[in-house]
């Protein structure tokens, strides 16, 4: 009984710094909306960490918008291309058809010009699949890391996040170069008109049908946030009315050690291992990129001290990149047995105990707790800071959502929620998953015309 006491210490000792009071999460709020105004403010702009970047979009969509698109969406795991359709919405409303592209590790870690050669490859192969080569349609470009844009259609990469890392791209406007490889490649079809941040995109389709909707939050691969600014407040542009969306790059909140306090030797050893040490500290805490291998690192503690595993680390275990997210999904969901989370821990190459199981579930809701906590700490900074821009004592508002990790995950959007609601009293925030309607057959539905 001592042994199993002494154990259950050890446990909470390695736990304790993921369990965050509501005291901290409110310092993380107020740190996050300090980031904002220094992103925001003139001075102290070039050296923000969380970097502010202005958008060139003025509105959210009033639900009139009508036209053909294609639009790429790169910034992860895949790449898709799409064609959307917005009709009259009592009529067929927005329809999509898309197709996705898997990247290769040799693709998104090559060149350049290898990696927009391939994206005009695809286009075209979609192109042709739906009879539309030959006809110019607008494209939009959705282009989820961080670019410094002078306008709608241009766009500097400042750096590549997530694991990208193709050469001869960063400080080049990437438009020009998907431009340039449209010409290489031969395909005149294609009509650049707007560079765009995933969270953008995500704000402005689920505001297409919810007009409250002034902010876009992703959570996937990686976490970002956008929002609508006052022009006045964004200090760098010279305009002062009305307002702009503001691409937020709040991955990098933190990356000037502001809350290193909160950041556990397990944080420490999974950004020592990333492709970009040091970088991103806050999008390591919550995305769907990180949280598998925090959560082995936190096994592996445990299982040095003799707690799990019968005290043997296992070479599976000490296998980077392991537990995909999807892992702590399966294994958190409340329809899954005891003998169900012994089976995934055995197709994984770990042999383990009843004990053991229900220990490895406690990580992992351990884990990501903390992570849709700290991610509601930052929406819930923006939430106010929109309600203060506004002098109200009270704002209604929708976050639309996007990113595989919110949307699957069992208890992730209803933690953020609920601590939203905690820190950010005065404001009733609702959130809204971004649930395009994609159709399998583009011609069999919409005229082209
Ligand atoms: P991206 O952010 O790359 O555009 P997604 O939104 O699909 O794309 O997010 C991909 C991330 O989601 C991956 O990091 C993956 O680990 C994670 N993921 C995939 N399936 C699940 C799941 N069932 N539960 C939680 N996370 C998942």
């Amino acid at each position: 009984a001592q042994r199993l006491a002494d154990q259950r210490q050890r446990v909470n000792e390695v736990l304790a710094p993921f369990n965050l009071t509501l005291e901290k999460l409110k310092d993380v709020q107020s740190l996050m909306r300090k980031e904002m105004d220094f992103g925001l403010r003139k001075e102290t702009q070039p050296n923000a960490t969380v970097k502010m970047l202005p958008t060139y979009v003025r509105a959210t969509p009033d639900g009139t918008e009508r036209g053909d698109f294609i639009a790429l969406d790169l910034g992860g795991t895949n790449f898709r291309v799409l064609i959307v359709h917005v009709g009259k919405r009592e009529d067929v409303g927005v329809q999509i058809v898309s197709k996705t592209f898997s990247l290769s590790q040799e693709v998104i870690q090559g060149t350049g010009i290898q990696l927009f050669d391939h994206i005009i490859d695809c286009i075209t192969e979609f192109q042709e699949e739906n009879n539309l080569r030959g006809r110019r349609m607008p494209l939009g470009f959705t282009f989820s890391f961080p670019c410094r844009q002078t306008s709608l259609d241009q766009g500097i990469l400042i750096t590549w996040t997530k694991g990208f890392s193709a050469s001869g791209c960063v400080g080049e406007d990437v438009v020009r170069l998907l431009r340039e490889a449209a010409i290489r490649k031969g395909n005149s079809d294609l009509m650049i008109v707007a560079l765009v941040n995933d969270t953008v995109g995500t704000m402005m389709s689920c505001g297409y049908d919810d007009p409250a909707c002034e902010i876009g939050l992703i959570v996937g691969t990686g976490t970002n946030a956008c929002y609508m600014e006052e022009m006045k407040n964004v200090e760098i542009l010279d305009d002062s009315d009305g307002r702009m969306c503001i691409n937020m790059e709040w991955g990098a909140f933190g990356d000037n050690d502001c809350m290193d306090d909160l950041i556990t030797n397990f944080d420490r050893d999974v950004d020592q291992f990333s492709i970009n040490p040091g970088k991103q500290k806050y999008e390591k805490m919550i995305s769907g990129m990180y949280l598998g291998e925090i959560v082995r690192q936190i096994l592996i503690i445990l299982t040095k001290y003799r707690i799990l595993f019968g005290g043997k680390i296992s070479q599976r275990l000490q296998t980077r990149d392991l537990f995909p997210t999807k892992f702590l999904s399966d294994i958190e969901s409340d329809t899954l047995g005891l003998v169900q989370v012994r089976s995934i821990l055995t197709d994984l190459g770990l042999r383990s105990t009843c004990d053991d199981t229900v220990l490895v579930k406690e990580v992992c809701t351990t884990v990501s707790r903390r992570a849709a906590q700290m991610c509601a700490a930052g929406i819930a900074a923006v939430v106010e800071k929109i309600r203060e821009n506004r002098e109200l004592n009270t704002l209604k508002i929708t976050v639309g959502v996007d990113g595989t990790l919110y949307k699957l995950h069992p208890h992730f959007a209803g933690i953020v929620q609920e601590t939203v609601k905690i820190l950010a009293p005065q404001c009733d925030t609702q959130t809204l998953q971004e649930s395009s309607q994609v159709l399998r057959d583009w011609r069999s539905r919409v005229k082209v015309q």
